[in-house]
C-alpha cells in the first residue's frame, strides 16, 4: 500500500527528470544531470548508468560517485559482475551486502569497494534490456519497496533516451546476436509463393511515447479508467454481438481480452505506476515492458500465446491513450511495402495500397487463414510462422521474402541483395513481353481462338482485366467479400459490390460463383467452434450450406440480379455433387427471378446459369445435367482432391498425383466430349488453368476456355500464341492407354520439339 507521500517524492523527481529530459543539452549531459540528481533524491552516494553495445557488452556511461575516469573505461559483459547480472535475468538486484553476492566481479578503477548496499534494475526497451541503472550506499541497507518502485520507473523514462541512438548508436541497439547489426535469414511457411524485395513496414507502428511524466495522478488515473471503459464496452457490444456464434475462435479471443482487462493484478501495477509519477500510457508501457520480459522466459505454449493478448491489450490501451490508434496503412509509406504483422484480419489487409505492397509477413498465420486467402487473390508472396520477426526488424529496414525457399533476409548483404535482384530483373522484364501481348487476341498459331479469363475475388484485382488483356472473369468467388466482413453483407451491400464488379468489367463477361464457404473458407460469424468438421473439404460447405440456409442464397441471387439488370448475368454453383442439387438451387435463383418480375423490377438481359464439376460424382449424370445447365466450369483444385482422394492443401501429398496422369487427361477428354456433342460451353478454371503446360494440354484435350490468376494470363497467351493446335492433338491420340504415373515429361518434351513457349 503506497501513502500520499510516497507518492509525493517520486512525483518531485520525475519532474526534475522531465525537465533535464526536456532542455536542449546533448543526451551525454542529459544523462550525466539524471544521474546526479537521482543520487541526491534518494540520498545515494553512487548512481550509475550501463548501457549496452555491441558484443554483448555493457559500458558504464554515466556515473555519480564512482571514479569520473571509470565512466566509458569500465566494461562488463552480460553476465559478467552484478550489472552483468541484472542485464541477463532482466530482473532488479536488492542486496545490503553486494561484495558477499557471488556474481561480484571487483574492478578498481571505479572506485566502488567501499560501498556496500545495492539497488539495480534493468533499463527495458521494446522487450529487451538495453542498460542498467544502480544505486550504491556505504551502509549495508536494504532499499525498501519504493526505492525499487522509483528506480524502476526512472529506468523507464530513461529506455526513451537509451534507444533514442544518440548515445549507443542506433545500429548497435538492435536485437541480433552479439548485439551487432548482422544480416538476418529467417525461416517461416510460406502460404503463398512468389519473391519479393522491400522495405520492412510494422502493421502496428511502434508507439513513440511523447509525454512519460505527470503532473496530476488522479487525472492520469482518470484518464486510464476512461481508456478502459471505452475498451470494456467495445469489447461488451462485440461480444453481445448476435452474429457471433458461442464458443467461437473470435469470441474466445474477444473473453481472454475482457479477462486481463478486469485482471486485479496488472490494473494494480498499473495504478502503481501512475501513483509514482507516470502518464497513464507510460504506467502501461511501464508494465508492458516488464510482462514482455517474462514471456521471454516462459516456454508453455498456452501461457505464452496469454501472454501476447495481454501485450496486444497493453498496445491497444497506448494507442487509445496517445490517440495513436492507427495501423500503418494511413501512414506515409514507401512504395515497396513487406508488410510485416503477427497476425492481421483479411480487412486490415485490404486499407493498405495494393499498388504498394509487395509481400506480407506473418509471426503467426496459417494456409486457412482469412488474411492468407487474401493476400492470394492480391497475388503478393506470404511468408508465415516467421518466429520473432516483429523484434527482429525494424521499420524501413531493407527484407527479402523468398517464398520458394521459405526464407526472409533481414538487411541482407550485399551479394545477396544482387543476387535477388537479378532474379527480378529477370521476372520483371518477362511480365514487360507478356503486357506487349495484352492486346493480342489469343489465338493460337494454326487459327484456333482461345478464351482466357481470369480469377478474381475483390474489387482490387478488377484493375487486372485491362492490365493483363483477359477476356473476362471465369470465376468470381464472392465469398472473399464475405470473409473480409465482421458480418453477413445484407442484400443493398451486396448489390453494391456486384454492381461495381460489373461496371467495372464493361462488356467482358463476369462469371459470379455463389458463395463457396464452409471447408477451408470459415466465417467466424458463421460457424462455431463446434462445427469444426474431421474432413471439412468434403463436410458442410458451398451448395451444400446454400441449399441448407435457402435465406443466404436467395439474397445474393436478389442482389446478383438487382445489380446486373438491364446486363448479362452468369451465376454458377460450386460442389454440385448430384443434378438434383444443382435443380434445386436453380430453383431457388428462380424463385428471385420470379419475385422480381412480380414486382416489376428490372431484370437481366439474360441469365445464364451454370453448375462447376468439382465432384466425380457429377460425371455420371451428366447426359441428365447438360439439358439443364448453360454452361459447365471444373473447378480442378477440388475435382482432383477427390479424384485422387489426396487432399489438395497437404504439403506432404502435393506432387503426390499429377493432374496430367493417364487417368485425370482421360476424364476431362470424356467430358470434353460429352459436353460438346451436347453443344454446352465447358471451362476449366483451377490453378491447372494457369500453368502453361498443363493449359497446353487442355487446349489439346478440346477445352477453349480457361480461367485463372491475373499473372499467369500473359504466360498462358505466349503458350497459345505459339501453339500449332491440330498437331497437339494428334499427338494425344497416340498416348493411347499408357500405364505412366504422369505424362508431364512426355508434353513438355513435346512442347520443347515443337517450339511452344511454356
Ligand atoms: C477449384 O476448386 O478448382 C476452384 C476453382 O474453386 P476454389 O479453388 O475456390 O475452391
Ligand atoms: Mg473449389
Amino acid at each position: 500500500m503506497t501513502t500520499k507521500a510516497d507518492e509525493l517524492a517520486p512525483r518531485r523527481l520525475l519532474r526534475r527528470l522531465r525537465d533535464v529530459m526536456a532542455s536542449s543539452g546533448k543526451a551525454q549531459q542529459k544523462l550525466d544531470s539524471v544521474v546526479t540528481l537521482i543520487a541526491a533524491d534518494m540520498v545515494a552516494e553512487v548512481c550509475s548508468t550501463y548501457l549496452c553495445r555491441a558484443g554483448e557488452v555493457l559500458e558504464l556511461f554515466a556515473s555519480k560517485g564512482l571514479k569520473p575516469t571509470a565512466i566509458h573505461h569500465t566494461r562488463l559483459r552480460l553476465g559478467e559482475g552484478l550489472v552483468g547480472h541484472i542485464a541477463a535475468t532482466a530482473k532488479p538486484l536488492n542486496l545490503a551486502d553486494a561484495q558477499t553476492h557471488p556474481d561480484f566481479a571487483y574492478r578498481p578503477e571505479t572506485g566502488e569497494e567501499i560501498y556496500h548496499s545495492l539497488l539495480g534494475v534493468p533499463i527495458l526497451h521494446g522487450g529487451r534490456v538495453v542498460g542498467v541503472l544502480l544505486v550504491q550506499n556505504r551502509s549495508r541497507r536494504l532499499y525498501s519497496e519504493v526505492d525499487l518502485e522509483l528506480l524502476q520507473t526512472i529506468a523507464m523514462v530513461l529506455a526513451e533516451l537509451a534507444a533514442s541512438g544518440d548515445l549507443v548508436p542506433r545500429d548497435e541497439l538492435f536485437p541480433v546476436e552479439g548485439n551487432v547489426v548482422l544480416p538476418l535469414r529467417l525461416e517461416g511457411t510460406p502460404l503463398n509463393p512468389g519473391l519479393a524485395m522491400g522495405s520492412a513496414v510494422l502493421h502496428q507502428p511502434r508507439i513513440e511515447l511523447r509525454d512519460l511524466v505527470a503532473e496530476d495522478p488522479e487525472k492520469e488515473r482518470a484518464r486510464f479508467e476512461e481508456a478502459l471503459d471505452k475498451f470494456h464496452s467495445a469489447l461488451d457490444e462485440l461480444l453481445t454481438a448476435a452474429d457471433i456464434v458461442i464458443g467461437s475462435e473470435h469470441r474466445e479471443i474477444l473473453e481472454t481480452y475482457r479477462m486481463f482487462a478486469q485482471d486485479r493484478g496488472w490494473l494494480g501495477r498499473i495504478n502503481e505506476a501512475i501513483g509514482s509519477g507516470l502518464t497513464a500510457e507510460a504506467a502501461v508501457q511501464k508494465v508492458q515492458e516488464e510482462t514482455r520480459v517474462r514471456m521471454e522466459s516462459i516456454t508453455d505454449q498456452v501461457i505464452r500465446e496469454k501472454l501476447h493478448d495481454l501485450d496486444d491489450l497493453a498496445h491497444r490501451l497506448i494507442q487509445h491513450l496517445t490517440g495513436q490508434e492507427n495501423t500503418a496503412a494511413t501512414a506515409d509509406l514507401p512504395d515497396d511495402v513487406v508488410l510485416i504483422a503477427r497476425n492481421m484480419g483479411p480487412a486490415e489487409l485490404l486499407d493498405y495500397d495494393s499498388q504498394k505492397l509487395r509481400a506480407l509477413v506473418l509471426e503467426e498465420g496459417s494456409p486457412t487463414s482469412h488474411v492468407a486467402v487474401v493476400a492470394r487473390t492480391l497475388d503478393i508472396p506470404v511468408l508465415a510462422r516467421v518466429k520473432g520477426v516483429l523484434e527482429k526488424v525494424d521499420p524501413l529496414e531493407p527484407v527479402i521474402v523468398d517464398c520458394d525457399n521459405a526464407q526472409l533476409f533481414v538487411r541482407p548483404s550485399e551479394d545477396v541483395q544482387q543476387t535477388f535482384a537479378e532474379s527480378m530483373r529477370v521476372l520483371a522484364a518477362r511480365q514487360a513481353r507478356y503486357a506487349e501481348t495484352r492486346h493480342l487476341p489469343a489465338v493460337t498459331a494454326d487459327g484456333v481462338s482461345v478464351s482466357l479469363n481470369m480469377n478474381a475475388g475483390l474489387l482490387v484485382d478488377l484493375k487486372d482485366i485491362e492490365a493483363r488483356g483477359a477476356d473476362g472473369i471465369g470465376l468470381y468467388r464472392t465469398e472473399i467479400l464475405f470473409m473480409v466482413r465482421p458480418r453477413f453483407p445484407n442484400v443493398e451491400e451486396q448489390t453494391e459490390l456486384y454492381r461495381s464488379i460489373l461496371d467495372q468489367a464493361g462488356d467482358r463477361p463476369v462469371t459470379f460463383r455463389t458463395l463457396d464457404i464452409g471447408g477451408d473458407k470459415r466465417l467466424p460469424y458463421f460457424l462455431a467452434d463446434s462445427d469444426i468438421e474431421e474432413n471439412p473439404a468434403m463436410g458442410w460447405r458451398a451448395l451444400r450450406i446454400a441449399l441448407d440456409r435457402p435465406q443466404l442464397l436467395r439474397q445474393q441471387a436478389r442482389a446478383l440480379l438487382h445489380a446486373a439488370a438491364g446486363r448479362r448475368l452468369r451465376v454458377m454453383f460450386p460442389m454440385v455433387a448430384e443434378v438434383a442439387e444443382y435443380m434445386a438451387a436453380r430453383k431457388l435463383l428462380e424463385m428471385e427471378v420470379s419475385r422480381a418480375r412480380r414486382r416489376g423490377e428490372k431484370l437481366p438481359d439474360k441469365i445464364e446459369i451454370g453448375a462447376m464439376l468439382e465432384v466425380p460424382a457429377l460425371f455420371w449424370q451428366l447426359p441428365t445435367l447438360l439439358k439443364h445447365v448453360d454452361f459447365l466450369s471444373v473447378g480442378s483444385n477440388d475435382l482432383f482432391q477427390f479424384f485422387f482422394a489426396s487432399d489438395r492443401g497437404n504439403p506432404r501429398l502435393s506432387g503426390r498425383y499429377d493432374v496430367l496422369s493417364p487417368a485425370s487427361l482421360s476424364f476431362l477428354h470424356a467430358l470434353v466430349r460429352q459436353c460438346d456433342a451436347r453443344n454446352v460451353p465447358v471451362g476449366l478454371c483451377g490453378e491447372m488453368a494457369g500453368q502453361p503446360l498443363d493449359a497446353m494440354v487442355l487446349l489439346g484435350l478440346g477445352f477453349r476456355i480457361l480461367s485463372m490468376p491475373p499473372p499467369a494470363i500473359g504466360p498462358v497467351k505466349a503458350m497459345v500464341l505459339s501453339l500449332r493446335l491440330a498437331e497437339l492433338a494428334g499427338y494425344l491420340e497416340t498416348l493411347g492407354d499408357l500405364p505412366d504415373h504422369s505424362l508431364r515429361d512426355k508434353f513438355r518434351a513435346y512442347a520443347m520439339d515443337h517450339e511452344v513457349a511454356i
